[in-house]
């Protein structure tokens, strides 16, 4: 549990010596409770109070970050069970596992279409994080050669330790995943990991069990471990991550990991694709898919996105312009905020009904239009810096703006603030976009 400024407070030197830039040894530890400033600013901290204030600066979910080749997946420093109480931070990664059974070949092909996969969504560009590799009697190390001579993401490595370990000297430099380490093997599985700077996950029938084996393995001097839960019964599973990560928040450090979840255990596609949606919805750090398909994984990438997103913060579209349909320079201008679900509206109603046009997106902020219009995000100025921004008038033959309904208002002003441009307002709602471009352009 983090310490208070006065809990810190005790801890310091308590001479008000001024060193550190702040007046009073007090000031300090409200501003280190803060996080304001580092602990190395004071020079004449004792090491055992160094040690007991680090501790309590410790992420209550230790940071786990697998590494290949400037990829990194990170997993952890989580703060709260609930997104709307501050937000989750580092997004569950998606890995997706091919078996050393399959044979080279194969592989290789699955890992170049799962690495090429790119999907844009509002703006924000989505793939997968990396590839798991079970050794299941095949050759592993021909396995693994296969996936990295297609893809740099990083690897979880599934097997015992004796068939990991030949696999493992390819992979200096890498920071992988080893699964799993249990109450039978969890020696040798340490070993390795602490040979290779492996991070190790750590599976047990119930979480009394697993806390005793994270324990033991962190004494052999392994620190980034992963917990897998022991189950993949949708309703057990769901019930232990929550008790996990209830109990990390306590700062119960046995359990302070972040969690992987073997989504293609779960059965077929359908349990698959519901197992993993869970996952991300509730704290796995690591998600391991056996079915690579675009529509099992967009849905999953767009349903992370928007765990992930700061609740605060309303998920924008960049700012730009949007072109829907091919437009041609004939086709319409159309202006609106860059609020998502406003851009999906506007954006949608056009290009549904097959309407060419461009559609110039403002930075309002993330908000919606009537919204950002009262907060003044929403103006004239800023509407015209956009249609300058982005070059409007390069692109289209016919200088003419269309404007949303809800701000005719601004009608005026925007003339002024964009000579020898026509504006016009459209209607208020997107979905009478289609029929007042039929009839008034
Ligand atoms: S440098 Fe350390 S001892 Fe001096 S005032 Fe700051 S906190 Fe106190």
């Amino acid at each position: 549990m983090a310490l208070s400024g006065i809990q810190i407070y005790k801890l310091l030197p308590q001479t008000n010596c001024k060193e550190c830039g702040f007046p009073t040894c007090l000031a300090f530890a409200m501003k280190l409770a803060a996080k304001q400033v580092e602990l190395s600013a004071c020079p004449y901290v004792s090491e055992e109070s160094k040690q007991k204030l680090a501790e309590s600066a410790a992420p209550p979910i230790r940071l786990v970050t697998l590494k290949a080749d400037g990829n990194e997946v990170k997993a952890g420093n989580e703060v709260v069970l609930f997104r709307h109480e501050k937000t989750f931070y580092n997004k569950p990664g998606l890995f997706i596992r091919l078996k050393a059974s399959e044979g080279a070949d194969a592989i290789a092909q699955k890992v170049a279409a799962a690495d090429a996969y790119r999907v844009t969504y509002v703006g924000m560009d989505f793939s997968i994080d990396g590839f798991a590799v079970q050794a299941d009697g095949g050759d592993l190390n021909a396995a693994v050669q296969a996936v990295r001579a297609k893809s740099k993401r990083p690897l979880i490595l599934i097997g015992e330790a004796e068939t990991l370990a030949p696999a493992l000297p390819a992979l200096d430099g890498e920071t992988p995943l080893l699964y799993a380490a249990n109450p039978e093997n969890w020696e040798a599985m340490a070993d390795l990991a602490k040979k290779h700077a492996a991070a190790l996950a750590v599976t047990a029938p119930d979480l009394d069990t697993l806390a005793d084996l994270t324990q033991k393995i962190k004494e052999k001097g392994v620190e980034d471990l992963v917990l897998d839960l022991g189950t993949t019964k949708l309703s057990e599973w769901l019930a232990r991550s929550t008790q996990v990560r209830r109990l990390a928040l306590k700062n119960f450090r046995p359990l302070g990991y972040p969690v992987i979840a073997l989504a293609g255990e779960a059965g077929d596609t359908a349990k698959e694709s519901i197992f993993a949606a869970q996952a991300i919805a509730k704290y796995a750090g690591f998600i391991v898919l056996d079915t690579f398909a675009p529509e099992l994984i967009y849905p999953l990438l767009v349903l992370r996105e928007n765990i992930y997103t700061d609740p605060q913060k309303p998920i924008q579209v960049q700012p730009g312009l949007y072109e829907i349909n091919n437009p041609s320079p004939e086709d319409p201008v159309m202006v609106t905020t860059n609020f998502s679900i406003t851009y999906f509206a506007v954006a949608n109603e056009v290009e549904g009904a097959g309407i060419p046009a461009w559609l110039v997106v403002c930075d309002a902020e993330g908000m919606s239009v009537l919204t950002a219009w009262a907060a003044g995000k929403f103006d004239a100025e800023r509407i015209a810096k956009s249609v300058k921004e982005f070059n409007v008038a390069e692109k289209v033959s016919k200088k003419r703006v269309v404007i949303p309904g809800h701000v005719a208002v601004l009608s005026g002003e925007l003339e002024e603030e964009l000579p020898g441009w026509e504006i016009r307002v459209g209607p208020r709602e997107a979905v009478d976009i289609p029929a007042f471009v039929k009839q008034a352009l």
